[in-house]
């Protein structure tokens, strides 16, 4: 089956850690349905990659997982071209420390280019034919990761997460899941809030995910020294995210 005709497909837009590479820009991931289209995160200069696949006009939804620049702060730039080029508003799903500070830095964005829903752990709702449920990580602020059904099929995105929180938080299946792997083994026991490759493999593993894609990877960082250590302790098919890179979740 083609991507084209997948019930269910995620796209990387950007998957680089912290701040963007000369490759890649921070997180942002296009979930696609026959009749839906949504992204995840606004990772700062993702619009670049996101209109190589998609026109911004046919956008269902832009759903935020948390409020760190790395995440969402291409959003201002959206609001240009949504209010100014195309004189349209598009719905967006954030947390309310997202929402605060977007409010902060354009307090009319919300009356003219965004139609805002706070959103929080306990969120359900259906954007077009996918289903979105949320749960909160281990991270310093409130950080959503995000699951997309379409029929029997699911996707789990980690957004940002220290190793307290696992995606067995969430219903079964996850066919998919983008997890984070910010560290490497050497960074486990320094409390930094995000997970390793080996940390995002074993609670992949506990969920019974069937296939990984591992991101947020700094600039500089190796993908590979990722995908190594979760080859260790995951037994399903483990992916590198790049720009560009989709992912058909297949029956
Ligand atoms: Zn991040
Ligand atoms: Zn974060």
């Amino acid at each position: 089956m083609s991507t084209a005709d997948a019930p269910l497909s995620v796209t990387v837009i950007g998957c680089s850690g912290g701040y963007s590479s000369d490759e890649s820009s921070c997180s942002s991931y296009l979930v696609r349905s026959p009749t839906t289209t949504v992204l995840l995160d606004a990772g700062p200069g993702s619009s670049i990659e996101l209109q190589r696949h998609v026109q911004l006009e046919d956008l269902d939804a832009i759903v935020l997982s948390h409020e760190h620049p790395d995440h969402w702060t291409e959003l201002p730039v959206l609001y240009h071209a949504y209010r100014y080029f195309m004189e349209a508003s598009v719905p967006v799903y954030g947390t309310v420390g997202t929402h605060r500070l977007l409010d902060g830095l354009l307090p009319e964005a919300n009356e003219t280019a965004f139609e805002w829903t706070d959103i929080n752990p306990a969120s359900v709702f259906s954007i077009g034919d996918l289903s979105f449920t949320f749960s909160l990580t281990d991270h310093p602020v409130e950080t959503l990761a995000i699951r997309v059904q379409h029929g029997d099929r699911a996707l789990v995105y980690s957004a940002d997460t220290g190793p307290e929180w696992s995606p067995a938080a969430f219903e079964a299946p996850i066919d998919v899941m983008i997890y984070e792997a910010s560290l490497t083994i050497d960074f486990e026991d320094k409390d930094i809030p995000h997970v390793s490759g080996r940390q995002a493999g074993l609670r992949a593993a506990e969920a019974g995910v069937g296939q990984l894609v591992l991101t947020h990877v700094n600039p500089g960082g190796d993908p590979r020294e990722r995908r190594n250590e979760a080859e260790q302790v995951f037994p399903g098919a483990i992916h590198l995210a790049y720009p560009g890179f989709t992912l058909p979740i297949e029956a």
